[in-house]
């Protein structure tokens, strides 16, 4: 953790692969919407910061820790997170999470998921959805510490369905020509992503983050990195 004073070098844990929030792009930099958004907030705001990515339970981790000072991975702003200690800026990116089956599979409604499996990520907003259903339609949980094991597990026919980010689903199935498909009408309620700290001590960086976003989205930067990772 970073030692106070104005040099200090803010910690910032994020995922692994979650794409097009962070991931390794085939230059083998790392990148994507919340990296980029970090990286304009802070010249905006004039901070220094070191972003580790290390996945997305083990971000929280980190910073539940106090191993690193804040978390950027997409992470869906939640009240049962608020109430175990996490501290949100303003939201910057709203989306559902929704089940994802292969593209050949017949599955269409929770019901068709009895007696089946389904792949979540650690620790996601994703798997305490499957989590919330599994008892009332009858399937198992199997979880992943990242996205693309998740994906594969069910590519490969292990599990019949994962959960993720519906947005991130959709560029990866379009991006990477994932042999999957989202049924419709199998999704959560939205809810807003945001930054967050867990020590009331980082305040200021979270202080900071705000006011930078708040900055950002009137300049058109961040309507800019949105676009090019989403297009529009
Ligand atoms: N938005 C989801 C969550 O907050 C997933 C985030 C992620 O996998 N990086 O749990």
């Amino acid at each position: 953790k970073a030692a106070a004073g104005s040099d200090k070098e803010w910690i910032i844990a994020t995922d692994t692969v979650f794409k097009p929030f962070e991931y390794t792009d085939e230059s083998g930099n790392f990148v994507g919407i919340d990296v980029d958004i970090l990286a304009a907030i802070a010249e905006d705001q004039g901070f220094k910061y070191e972003l580790q990515s290390l996945g997305f339970d083990a971000a929280a981790m980190a910073v539940q820790a106090g191993q690193a000072d804040a978390i950027i991975a997409g992470a869906t702003i939640k009240q049962e997170r608020i109430d175990s200690g996490w501290i949100f800026s303003e939201g910057y990116y709203n989306a559902t999470q929704t089940f994802t089956v292969a593209a050949d599979s017949d599955i269409a409604s929770y019901e068709d998921l009895s007696g089946k499996n389904v792949a979540v990520k650690q620790g996601t907003a994703g798997a305490d959805f499957a989590n919330s259903l599994k008892d009332e339609y009858g399937f198992t949980v199997t979880v992943f510490e990242d996205s693309p094991s998740m994906y594969q597990d069910v590519i490969l026919g292990n599990s019949a369905a994962c959960v993720e980010d519906t947005p991130i689903m959709a560029s990866n199935i379009k991006e990477g020509g994932l042999a999957l498909k989202i049924p419709e009408g199998m999704e959560s309620e939205g809810a807003p992503y945001g930054f967050a700290i867990m020590d009331e001590n980082d305040q200021e960086l979270l202080d900071m983050f705000n006011a930078g976003l708040a900055n950002i989205k009137a300049n058109g930067t961040y309507d800019e990195i949105i676009a090019k990772y989403l297009g529009e």
